[in-house]
C-alpha cells in the first residue's frame, strides 16, 4: 500500500524541524502538548514579524506608546477582568479512555472518535473548564500568594492605565501597544502553532471618548489598518478575510468584534487576529476591584469619563504558522523537485546569502568573505555559505526562504565583473557591480 500523501501542514512541520525553525518543546523528554521551542531561523522570523508590528503600530505613530508588562499577575486582576468567571471552554470526557476534549471543536471530537473505531465512544455531559494557568508565589506553603500567568496580555496594559496617564500625560485618543507571552490551559492544543498553551500576542489598546459615533469611526479605522498590516506579511488577498462575530460568539467584554481570518489548508477559515470594541469594561472593572480611579480628565472640556477601548489583538505564533503555510511552495527546477518558502524580504530570517562559487579556491573565498562583511554592516540577516556544491546551497537557501543569493565566481575576481544575484522565486541571475550591491539589495 502506498503511503498517503503528506498534507501541507505536515510538510511545514517537518521543514520547521529539519531547517531549525521550530521544535517540540523539551522534545528529548517527550515534549509537552501545546508547547514549542523556536530554533535560530524561527526566532529570526518571529522577531521580524514582531518588529514589523512594533514599527507600524507603535514606533511610526505619534499617538501610541509602547510598554511591556509582567507575565505574573495577582488573581484579583482576573476576577476584575471577568476571566475567572467567564474565560472557559466546554469540556467533555470520553467514557472509554477518559481523555478530555473541547466539546465545541468538531475536529477534536472526530479525531478522538477515529482513534476508537471499534468501540462506540460515549461522552460525558459537557462541563465548563477555566483556561487560566495558576501558580503560587512565595516561600511558604501556607502564605504563598495565588497568582496567574496572564491569559491575555491585554490586562497588563489596562492595569497600568493610570501610570501611563500620570507619567506620559497623553491626550485622548491614544493607544498603548505591547508584545508578550500569554498562557492558556487549552483543553485540546492542536494544529501545531495554531492552538498552543504558551504563545505570544501583539496588541494595541486604543482609548477613546465614550461616544457611539467616535467608537464606530475608530473601530473601522483599526479594522482596516490591521487587515492591511496582515496582508503586508505576504498573504494573497483571497486567502484573508474579515468576519464579524455573531452576538452569541462575542467575548464577555465585547460590544462589537471582527476577526481577520486565514483560509488554512488544514481546517478552512480560522482566526488570525481580533479587533474588539471593549467599551469601558476593563477600566471600569479595574476601578471597581482595585479601588483606584481609572477615569480620564479632559482639560479642555473639563469633563471626566472612563474611556472606551478599541483593541487589536493578534497571535504572533499564529502569524508565524500562517506565513509559513502561505509561503510554502513546491516546483520543479532542471527536472528536480524544489521546495521553497516565498517569504517577503521584510520578514525572511536571512535576506542575502553570500557564496564563493568553489570552496577550495582561496581567492574566491576571500572575496566572498569580504562581500559578506560589507553587506553585514548594512543589512540585517546576511549569511555566508560554502558547504557542498552551489546547487545544494541554492536549494538550502530556497528552503529557508532567503530571497537573494550572491555568488562570487571567476569573472568577479579575474575580470572585475561584479557578482551574480539569484532571485529565489524565478531562479534568474543578474550581474551587479560590487559597489552597487548594497543599494541594489536595499531597493529590491
Ligand atoms: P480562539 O477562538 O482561536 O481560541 P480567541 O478568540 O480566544 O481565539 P483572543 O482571546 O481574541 O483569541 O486572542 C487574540 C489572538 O491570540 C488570536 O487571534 C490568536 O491569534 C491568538 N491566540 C489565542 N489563543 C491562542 C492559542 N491557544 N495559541 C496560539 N495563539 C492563540
Amino acid at each position: 500500500m502506498s503511503k498517503p500523501e503528506e498534507t501541507k501542514m505536515e510538510k511545514v512541520v517537518s521543514l520547521c524541524k529539519r531547517r531549525g525553525f521550530i521544535f517540540q518543546g523539551s522534545e528529548i523528554y517527550g515534549g509537552l502538548s501545546g508547547i514549542y521551542d523556536y530554533g535560530p531561523l524561527g526566532t529570526d522570523l518571529r522577531h521580524n514579524i514582531k518588529q514589523y508590528f512594533w514599527d507600524n503600530f507603535i514606533k511610526e505613530r505619534d499617538d501610541v506608546y509602547g510598554m511591556s508588562a509582567a507575565i505574573l499577575m495577582p488573581s484579583r486582576v482576573w476576577e476584575a477582568s471577568g476571566h475567572t468567571e467567564l474565560f472557559t471552554d466546554p469540556l467533555v470526557e470520553c467514557k472509554v479512555c477518559h481523555e478530555r476534549v473541547r466539546a465545541d471543536q468538531p475536529e477534536a471530537i472526530a479525531d478522538h472518535e477515529s482513534k476508537h473505531k471499534k468501540e462506540k465512544v460515549e461522552w460525558s455531559k459537557p462541563t465548563v473548564f477555566n483556561l487560566l494557568v495558576e501558580t503560587k508565589l512565595g516561600a511558604s506553603e501556607t502564605t504563598a500568594a495565588k497568582v496567574n500567568l496572564r491569559g491575555e496580555i491585554t490586562q497588563g496594559v489596562h492595569v497600568n492605565f493610570k501610570n501611563i496617564l500620570d507619567s506620559m500625560h497623553p491626550k485622548i485618543p491614544f493607544g498603548i501597544g505591547q508584545i508578550g507571552k500569554a498562557f492558556r490551559n487549552e483543553i485540546t492544543p492542536r494544529d501545531f502553532l495554531f492552538r498552543q498553551r504558551e504563545f505570544e500576542q501583539m496588541e494595541l489598546q486604543y482609548y477613546i471618548k465614550p461616544e457611539e459615533a467616535e467608537g464606530k469611526r475608530v473601530f473601522e479605522y483599526w479594522k482596516q489598518f490591521a487587515f492591511d498590516w496582515y496582508l503586508g506579511l505576504g498573504f494573497k488577498k483571497e486567502n484573508l478575510r474579515l468576519r464579524q462575530h455573531a452576538s452569541d460568539e462575542r467575548a464577555h467584554y465585547a460590544k462589537d468584534a471582527w476577526d481577520i481570518e486565514y483560509n488554512t489548508p488544514f481546517a478552512g477559515w480560522k482566526e488570525a487576529w481580533g479587533i474588539h470594541h471593549r467599551g469601558d469594561w476593563d477600566l471600569r472593572r479595574h476601578s471597581e476591584y482595585s479601588g483606584v480611579d481609572m477615569s480620564y480628565f479632559d482639560e479642555e472640556k473639563k469633563e471626566r469619563f472612563i474611556p472606551w477601548d478599541i483593541e487589536c489583538s493578534g497571535g504572533v505564533d499564529r502569524a508565524v504558522l500562517f506565513v509559513l503555510l502561505e509561503a510554502y511552495t513546491e516546483d520543479e527546477v532542471d527536472g528536480e523537485k524544489r521546495i521553497y518558502l516565498k517569504l517577503l524580504p521584510r520578514i525572511a530570517p536571512i535576506k542575502v546569502a553570500v557564496f564563493p562559487l568553489l570552496k577550495n579556491k582561496p581567492a574566491l573565498v576571500e572575496k566572498a568573505r569580504e562581500i559578506y562583511i560589507m553587506l553585514k554592516k548594512e543589512i540585517d540577516g546576511v549569511s555566508f555559505d560554502d558547504n557542498g556544491n552551489i546547487g545544494k546551497r541554492y536549494r538550502r537557501q530556497d528552503e529557508i526562504g532567503t530571497p537573494y543569493c550572491v555568488t562570487v565566481d571567476f569573472e568577479t575576481i579575474e575580470k572585475g565583473a561584479g557578482v551574480t544575484i539569484r532571485d529565489r522565486d524565478t531562479g534568474k541571475q543578474e550581474r551587479v557591480k560590487i559597489d552597487e550591491l548594497t543599494k541594489y539589495l536595499k531597493v529590491v
